[in-house]
């Protein structure tokens, strides 16, 4: 069986060949970091983490590349940085708030179960290279300077619009955006814009400015991929005007047919039919998932949501709800229980095909629920160590809910109920020291007399 994707820019599932095997590439857009992610950014995250396990398996994991850029230069980050740090010069407020917002982000994928990709850079170490491109662009008659901005002349390029399957035309007649009067088409995208003092900005033949957000993805795919690549993956909400105009700006500025083979982009996790999203005000965090009681009263492994979330195929909406997570819970529990310390064996067949038809997860998880009631546990533990669920970091369910009684527990009035009971036991009062074992065993407190005379407890499993 052949590796097939479905391709946004033909809209149909082709077979996946390389460029070059011994190379495999693929790019995905990371996080814009200002803020903690929310579950719905950790969709593309566990996606594609789930499609480079699976090449890495198929190449060989020398041979697959896979870059997730970090935004840190927006002007949201900037607002945040004004508002958290206002006593701070702005570069180092943007770089107390990007900094701490990038370790977080690192620290929430990798509880999902997600590995590093082979390289994160960040657009701000890109701005020579963004400039550097767009001088191209201008020379090749795609981009032009006007009204303190350099903007890429949609007009330019024949067939822009084709990964959104969006007609130059139909755009022109439907705009409903105020024409910019300085555009000379109401498509035209920000290349570089120029900066106010206040404002961060790099030195550049236009002036003193900072980039359009399309560029930098064009500029380090570009560094670190070449010119053409395998894979560019993301978000639905990315394929217009994101990727369209990443699309466009490399291929007018290499002269190349295509800026990837393969087009790949994840439905939206929603909550009640809208997409969660940091707007709408509607969105949970990965961090609040993992580290608070907010949702079903409990904290969550993150490879539960990772399961969670593989149950639904990639390309279609995933509604978010506790008790999905209460159901992969309970799964994992099993299969972890099963698969704990034994020696995987090869992957079954059933989970590679399915994998590799369109990476068709929910086939897989039908797959792991078949190993698991035939307990199977060589194979469950490979396909689980192949999805990235592994044993040695996973939480259980059941030692959560230990945990949780632990941190709750009052513990000064357990150790009272403890002296009271030796000072029963001391004056020979075995029903009042039956009566406070009793009573400690009611809240879920297990004792032991010790042999020196004392008593340690611990909150019952
Ligand atoms: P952003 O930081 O908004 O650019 O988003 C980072 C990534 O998360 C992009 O690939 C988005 O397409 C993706 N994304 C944002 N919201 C959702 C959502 N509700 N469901 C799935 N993916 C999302
Ligand atoms: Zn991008």
């Amino acid at each position: 069986m052949t590796l097939r994707l479905y391709n946004t820019l033909t809209r149909r599932k082709e077979d996946f060949k390389p460029l070059d095997p011994s190379n495999v590439r693929m790019y995905v857009c990371g996080p814009t970091v200002y803020d903690f992610a929310h579950i719905g950014n950790a969709r593309p995250v566990i996606v594609f983490d789930v499609l480079f396990r699976l090449l890495r398996h198929l190449y060989g994991p020398e041979h697959v590349t896979y870059v997730r850029n970090i935004t840190d230069v927006d002007d949201k980050i900037n607002a945040r940085a004004l508002r958290d740090f206002p006593e701070l010069p702005l570069n180092e407020a943007i770089r107390r708030v990007t900094e701490k917002t990038a370790s977080q982000y690192q620290a929430d994928v990798k509880a999902l179960g997600c590995l590093e990709p082979t390289a994160q850079p960040r657009a701000t170490e890109f701005i020579d290279q963004m400039i550097e491109m767009i001088t191209v662009l201008i020379a090749k008659g795609n981009a032009y300077q006007a009204g303190g901005e350099v903007l890429f002349d949609v007009a330019s390029m024949k067939d822009y619009g084709a990964l959104s399957n969006r007609k130059l035309e139909d755009q022109q007649a439907g705009a409903r955006v105020a024409v910019e009067v300085h555009k000379k088409n109401p498509g035209d995208f920000v290349l570089w814009k120029l900066s106010s003092a206040e404002e961060p900005g790099w030195e550049s033949p236009w002036g003193r400015g900072r980039p359009g957000w399309h560029i930098e993805c064009s500029a380090m795919s570009k560094s670190y991929l070449g010119e053409v690549f395998d894979i560019h993956g993301g978000g639905l909400d990315l394929i217009f005007p994101h990727h369209e105009n990443e699309l466009a700006q490399s291929r007018c500025a290499h002269g190349t047919k295509k800026m990837a083979s393969v087009w790949m982009h994840n439905g939206f996790l929603q909550v009640e039919g809208q997409k969660m999203s940091k707007s709408l005000g509607n969105f949970v965090t990965i961090n609040e998932l993992l580290d608070t009681d907010k949702f079903g009263g409990r904290k969550w492994d993150g490879q539960v949501l990772r399961l969670a979330m593989l149950k639904t195929h990639y390309r279609q909406p995933i509604d978010w709800s506790v008790r999905g997570l209460e159901e992969a819970q309970i799964a994992l529990d099993g299969w972890m229980q099963l698969a704990k310390g034994v020696e995987p064996s090869t992957i079954p067949s059933g989970i590679l095909d399915a994998l590799q038809d369109d990476l068709n997860t929910p086939q897989v998880v039908t797959e792991l629920y078949r190993l698991g009631r035939l307990k199977d546990a060589p194979a469950l533990a490979a396909s689980l160590h192949r999805l990235g669920f592994e044993d040695t970091t996973y939480i259980s369910g059941a030692r959560r809910a230990v945990e949780k009684a632990f941190a709750t527990m009052d513990a000064r009035e357990v150790d009272t109920l403890i002296t009271a009971r030796l000072a029963a036991r001391a004056a020979k009062n075995w029903k009042e020291s039956d009566r406070i074992r009793d009573e400690l065993d009611a809240m879920g407190v297990s004792i032991k007399d010790n042999k020196d005379g004392t008593t340690s407890w611990e909150v019952k499993r």
